[in-house]
């Protein structure tokens, strides 16, 4: 009958209403982990592993022992000159 079938509808769309905003919830949770891993991580310019951002300083160095290249967080490239001039730190 009509009234059943309405209520049957609006069950239906209440729990899709829930799987969504869990869903929506979970995508936000993990863009924001995601955001967190870009901003204090950058691969390493030689051997691109995942280095992490300590504190303000842009001066890096890549934890691997058989690479330990020294390099710059704003240009990702190896530490230059200009890097010690301009980027040592956060501005
Ligand atoms: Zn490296
Ligand atoms: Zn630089």
């Amino acid at each position: 009958s009509f009234p059943s079938s309405v209520s049957t509808l609006s069950i239906f769309i209440l729990q899709a209403y829930k799987v969504d905003e869990k869903a929506a919830e979970q995508a936000r949770w993990e863009e924001a982990s995601k955001e967190t891993i870009k901003k204090t991580t950058k691969p390493c310019p030689r051997c691109h592993v995942p280095v992490e951002k300590n504190g303000g300083c842009m001066h890096m160095k890549c934890p691997q022992p058989q690479c330990q290249l020294e390099w710059c967080w704003t240009c990702s490239c190896e530490w230059n000159r200009t890097c010690m001039g301009d980027h040592w730190f956060d501005v």
